[in-house]
């Protein structure tokens, strides 16, 4: 490379949401050297991956989307799993991202060697890189729980992250096993038409009511389609409505308590069977899990055909279910709802940084980076939506696309001051997760439940501050944060005048 080829080549890992954001923020600031690696046979991520019954976000679509690609017509207030992944494919149509990306495309190995970035796919294909972003999503891999006899049964067994439309569930004697937000949304969706239902619920989970499938009027599609200006006051008013609910997540105040007794009210107006009701009632706080909220499942779980089983599942027969008290259910169908691996990140990939650092060893006591996005030991990589993203307090959206804008800072001091690598330091990493680690002390994941939240040290893996903090902190890098090296010994003239104008 040249001094006058100074772009630098960026490896995107993953076309979900993040990986969308992190491309369109790229080529709008003019880098356009990109590649999108996507495993996937389409872009959106877990829109893509999951299709299982009743898919539907629980985050009002408003609010659940790019900030610059604004959709005026979504269908419901909370829109469903198949309208969200259209959009996805839309934006990346209407964009023109499309050209970057490479679907089928699964990376297995990225190396850091000779100051460059070497990617590597399943198919053999190699790219090579100035900078690789991994974009890789939280929820991807799903969980299969160790069940002894699972292996054994008869019939079809489905993970809901993997649906497959070939399974005939209608008048089939279904197992749900797990009650997290996919769980419930798909025990609604199923039972109308099952000949019975039995959902396997180990730790029930507060089901917050709302109305999630409430029709957007056609009259707000029209208005909204017709006025920019008004769709991004929009906009604003629900990124502010957002703030609310990180407030209420992640410190104590009466606010919580309010949306807390809301939860309790949910179960009590929706189930007046006292029994199933004790049964339904977790023993933590509300909003301590990933909060489930649903418009259906309280009033699921009380029809003919449908049965709540708290007993522990002990095996898997060839035809059934064995639970810890010897009973055993016969079932045609088993639809695992037991949630993903979400610490993996961009693992398994091979991935190694300085020195044949791999992220394993990187990561031995579990994720971690730095502001979500940089991690010691790997120079020139990034992540969006990596460790302590939000999932469950700030827009993911607002952060992906944030974080990319972070990183086009030093894109640009590549491109533009011979700057050679960048490397969070250790220190930095350090006091940053030091601060986190306080900052989760008041929030309401940290008030006694289990969850997917919890790393294997027992530490949350949330971000723990306002919208605010996130702005204050990823709106430009703080430099003395980073070990940077350059292209000359000499810095150049721009990074000259730019000591200079600092000093
Ligand atoms: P999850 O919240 O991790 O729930 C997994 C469920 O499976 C839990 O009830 C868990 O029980 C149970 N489970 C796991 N292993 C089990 C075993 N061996 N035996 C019995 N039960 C077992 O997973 P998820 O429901 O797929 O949701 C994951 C996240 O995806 C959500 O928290 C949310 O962030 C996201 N999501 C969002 C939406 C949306 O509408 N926006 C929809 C779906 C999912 P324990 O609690 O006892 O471990």
């Amino acid at each position: 490379m040249t001094a006058a080829t100074r772009n630098p080549r960026v490896c995107v890992i993953g076309a979900g949401m993040a990986g969308i954001a992190t491309a369109h923020t790229f080529v709008q600031a003019g880098f356009t050297d990109l590649v999108v690696l996507e495993k996937g046979s389409d872009v959106g991520g877990v829109w893509h991956w999951n299709r299982y019954p009743g898919l539907t976000c629980d985050v009002p679509s408003q609010i659940y989307q790019l900030s610059f690609a604004l959709k005026p017509d979504w269908s419901q207030v909370c829109a469903t799993g198949e309208e969200i992944q259209r959009y996805h494919r839309d934006v990346v149509d209407r964009l023109g991202l499309d050209k970057y990306i490479r679907l089928n495309s699964e990376v297995v190995a990225a190396e850091f060697t000779g100051g460059r970035w070497r990617v590597e796919t399943r198919d053999g294909h190699v790219e090579e890189a100035d900078f690789v972003v991994c974009a890789t999503g939280v929820l991807h891999h799903p969980a299969v729980p160790n069940i002894p006899g699972l292996e054994s049964f008869e019939g079809p067994v489905v993970h809901t992250a993997r649906w497959d439309d070939s399974v005939a569930t209608e008048g089939k004697r279904i197992a749900v096993i797990g009650t997290g937000s996919t769980g419930v949304q798909v025990v609604s969706a199923l039972q109308p038409a099952a000949r019975s239902i039995a959902h396997f619920v180990r730790s029930p989970q507060w089901v917050i009511w709302a109305p999630m499938t409430v029709r957007q009027p056609r009259l707000v599609s029209r208005v909204l389609a017709g006025a920019p200006l008004l769709r991004r006051a929009v906009y604003a008013v629900a990124l502010q409505a957002a703030n609310l609910f990180t407030d209420v997540v992640i410190r104590p105040s009466w606010r919580r308590k309010l949306v807390q007794a809301y939860a309790r009210l949910s179960l009590r107006v929706l189930v007046r069977d006292r029994a199933l009701r004790e049964k339904l009632t977790p023993d933590y706080q509300p909003l301590c899990k990933r909060q489930v909220v649903s418009g259906t499942y309280y009033r699921t779980i009380v029809k003919p055909n449908a049965e709540l089983v708290t007993e522990g599942v002990a095996s898997v027969t060839p035809t059934g279910i064995r639970t810890d008290d010897g009973r055993e259910r016969p079932v045609d169908v088993i639809v695992l709802a037991t949630g993903f691996k979400a610490h993996n990140y961009m693992r398994p990939m091979d991935l190694r940084g300085k020195d044949g650092l791999s992220i394993d060893e990187a990561w031995a006591d579990g994720p971690r980076a730095y502001q979500m996005t940089a991690i010691p030991g790997f120079p020139n990589l990034f992540t969006v939506l990596g460790p302590n993203s939000p999932t469950g307090s700030v827009p993911l959206q607002y952060s992906a696309e944030l974080t990319a804008k972070y990183i086009t800072h030093w894109l640009r001091r590549f491109r533009d001051d011979g700057v050679r690598t960048v490397e969070v330091t250790d220190a930095a990493a350090k006091h940053f997760n030091e601060g986190v680690a306080e900052a989760l002390g008041p929030t309401v994941w940290n008030t006694g439940c289990n969850s997917w939240y919890f790393n294997q040290d027992g530490s949350v893996d949330l971000w723990p501050y306002d919208r605010k903090t996130m702005k204050a902190m990823l709106t430009a890098p703080d430099e003395s944060d980073y070990e940077v090296t350059y292209e000359s010994e000499e810095p150049s003239r721009r990074e000259r005048a730019r000591s200079a104008s600092t000093e």
